[in-house]
């Protein structure tokens, strides 16, 4: 542990109200440190917001709402990859997957992602479970009857615009794809 941070570093951040925890993980002061300063100056003990409010909740701090019922997230992100992450208790939550259980109620089953072409869409109408995909899978198969990719779908939709190829391989319309998930809904 770097015991090079400043003690006026230590105490700006403790006045920032920041956790050990985090200043602990910013500054890479040790624990035991950090607190001894703390108590020192009469500063009080961390109370996490969080505390007073549930992970749904704070969840709604930082989605926000675009056009075509898509949400935007605010806040974090992972470094490289760009999936938006919740912090909620001192851990990283992937938002997809709270905002899924916005929706549900329930945790999801494997990875919740984003269903709607929109990446990184937070949207809790908008992201799926693992189960959730495959139906959407399976309804595509039955609207489209086992076909072949034409310039046209079954309903007249043009493919240059709507088609698409799912994981698969199989061809797709993006936009029976949409209408059969309101049906869905
Ligand atoms: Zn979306
Ligand atoms: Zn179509």
């Amino acid at each position: 542990m770097n015991q090079n941070a400043t003690r006026e570093q230590i105490v700006a951040a403790l006045r920032a109200g920041h956790s050990v925890y985090r200043i602990n993980k910013d500054l890479r002061a040790d624990r035991a440190r950090i607190r001894a300063i703390r108590d020192e100056l009469g500063l009080a003990t961390y109370v996490p917001r969080e505390q007073t409010r549930t992970i749904e909740d704070k969840w709604r701090l930082y989605a926000k709402p675009l056009e075509d019922g898509h949400m935007e997230w605010t806040g974090e992100r992972g470094r490289t990859s760009g999936t938006p992450l919740l912090s909620f208790k001192d851990k990283h939550h992937s938002a997809a997957a709270v905002a899924f259980r916005v929706r549900t109620g329930r945790d999801p089953e494997g990875y919740a992602i984003a269903d709607c072409g929109m990446k990184h869409c937070v949207a809790p109408e908008h992201v799926e479970d693992e189960p959730g995909r495959t139906r959407n899978r399976e309804q595509l198969r039955y609207v489209l009857g086992g076909r072949q990719r034409k310039d046209r779908c079954v309903h007249g939709h043009d493919q240059a615009e709507h088609g698409a190829y799912g994981p698969d391989g199989k061809a797709y319309c993006r936009e029976c794809k949409r209408l059969a998930k309101q049906v869905a809904a």
